[in-house]
């Protein structure tokens, strides 16, 4: 159906994860006459691109302590209405197959991120919703019961709006944060935005020569002496600074002036470690420092660590016993400064958005009725691992309900 200028019973900003499965949600339960607007000229264009293009959707372990937000007490009612196994009985009864690998995160067993997307397009076209893609939503308004929609292409009506419009990571895909905009014009606020999940840069001299590393390590985030985060995974060094799953844990949490702590050999001791390199040091006296931590750790990381503590390469190892003890310890303790993070373009997610205390449980606005929110959009953002997209969907099914039944009450 092709209403330009018609009224439409629901409006939906933003063809992404949320948006298209609200759509479908609503559709679902009864609604007709649905108008899904999205700039793209396809959907779901960051949908496709998730967990390396293999679409993490969501995780075994759904706990909210995996949330970050001003109101985690609101993510959890959202959540617990429509978590992981409803996701996927729903993506499943639209033609999704899914599993989950070692660690919990949940993919399509195609593995390509793109057969999400594709079930959800079909989806859409099986129940007639009018999709509009390679429009851009400009302004949005009310006007007495109705919503105005203003767009590049033209002008629509429609009875409750969902914007759905993403947050600002990764621009490319559409989100550049336009949609806050169309949220302050209805009055509402936004918190402070900074970008997640995402590479951090670091002081230069500490990670030279380390360009392409990747260590397994227990990564640690400190602010001052205080330890505000650990995790085990994967640090992969960079241009710039760092990279890896841990990194993008780390990030959420991290600011300019913080520490990353990366033990390099995680699984032994400080004690045996340094008699390790202290009988080492006996044994191969007249080696090079050089060789002192060969088959320990990662050649180049072996070099930096001697490097911090101004241990030069023509140094024998003779004359390193006695120093066993303070290279043990920082290879447990290899501290980087965080000097900022490469920025919204590289990021996955955004933190902070519309405060959740200015929308109700049904993320419906409590500034005007009929108006909601879903996604990336609101404060709230999740950690790596399938958490975000499974916010995203569980955000578009819970205000798709409230919809139809407002629609339903109105008739
Ligand atoms: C590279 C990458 C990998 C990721 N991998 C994962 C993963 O594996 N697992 C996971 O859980 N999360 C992952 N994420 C995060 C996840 O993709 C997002 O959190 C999620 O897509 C947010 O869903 P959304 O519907 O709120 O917004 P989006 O999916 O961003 O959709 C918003 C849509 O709105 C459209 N739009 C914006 N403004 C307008 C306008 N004015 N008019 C019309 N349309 C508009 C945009 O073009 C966009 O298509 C990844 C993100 C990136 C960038």
């Amino acid at each position: 159906m092709d209403k330009r200028d018609a009224l439409y019973a629901a409006a939906i900003v933003g063809g992404g994860a949320a948006g298209m499965l609200a759509a479908i949600a609503l559709s679902d339960a009864g609604v007709k006459d649905i108008l899904l607007l999205e700039r793209n000229d396809r959907l779901g264009k960051k949908l496709s691109a998730t967990g390396n293009g293999q679409g993490n959707v969501t995780n075994a372990d759904m706990s909210v302590s995996h949330y970050f937000s001003s109101d985690t007490e609101k993510v959890n009612e959202v959540l617990s209405a429509f978590g992981k196994d409803e996701l996927l009985a729903y993506l499943t009864s639209l033609g999704g197959c899914f599993a989950a690998d070692g660690e919990g995160r949940v993919y399509p067993t195609s593995r390509q991120a793109a057969s999400v997307t594709d079930i959800l397009r079909y989806a859409l076209a099986e129940r007639g919703v009018c999709v509009k893609t390679g429009e851009f939503v400009l302004s949005a308004k009310k006007s007495g019961k109705e919503f105005r929609l203003k767009t590049d292409k033209g002008e629509y009506g429609a009875r409750c709006l969902l914007i759905a419009a993403g947050g600002k990571a990764s621009p490319h895909f559409g989100t550049d944060g336009n949609g806050y905009a169309l949220a302050e014009n209805f009055g509402h606020s936004v918190t402070r935005l900074s970008p997640a999940l995402v590479q951090l840069k670091t002081e230069r001299d500490g990670i030279k020569g380390l360009k392409g590393v990747r260590i397994d390590c227990n990564a640690r985030l400190l602010r001052g002496e205080r330890e505000l985060y650990a995790c085990r995974g994967d640090v992969i060094f960079t241009d710039g600074g760092v990279s890896g799953n841990a990194v993008f844990k780390i990030s959420s949490r991290a600011e300019k002036g913080d520490f990353l702590s990366v033990d390099l050999l995680p699984d032994c001791g400080k004690e045996a470690l340094a008699s390790l390199i202290s009988a080492k040091a006996e044994r191969w006296a007249t080696y090079s420092s050089e060789e002192l931590l060969r088959c320990i750790v990662h050649t180049a990381a072996a070099r930096a660590v001697m490097r911090s503590l101004g241990i030069g390469a023509e140094m024998k190892c003779t004359s390193l016993v006695g120093r066993a003890d303070a290279i043990a310890s920082r290879i447990k303790d290899y501290r980087l400064r965080i000097e900022g993070s490469n920025g919204f373009e590289n990021a996955q997610v955004t933190k902070g958005g519309i405060p959740l205390s200015e929308v109700d449980g049904y993320l419906m606005s409590k500034k005007v009725n009929g108006l909601f929110f879903a996604g990336e959009i609101l404060d709230a953002d999740g950690e790596c691992g399938g958490y975000n997209l499974q916010w995203a969907f569980s955000c578009g099914v819970r205000c798709a309900k409230r919809i139809a039944e407002l629609l339903y009450a109105d008739r």
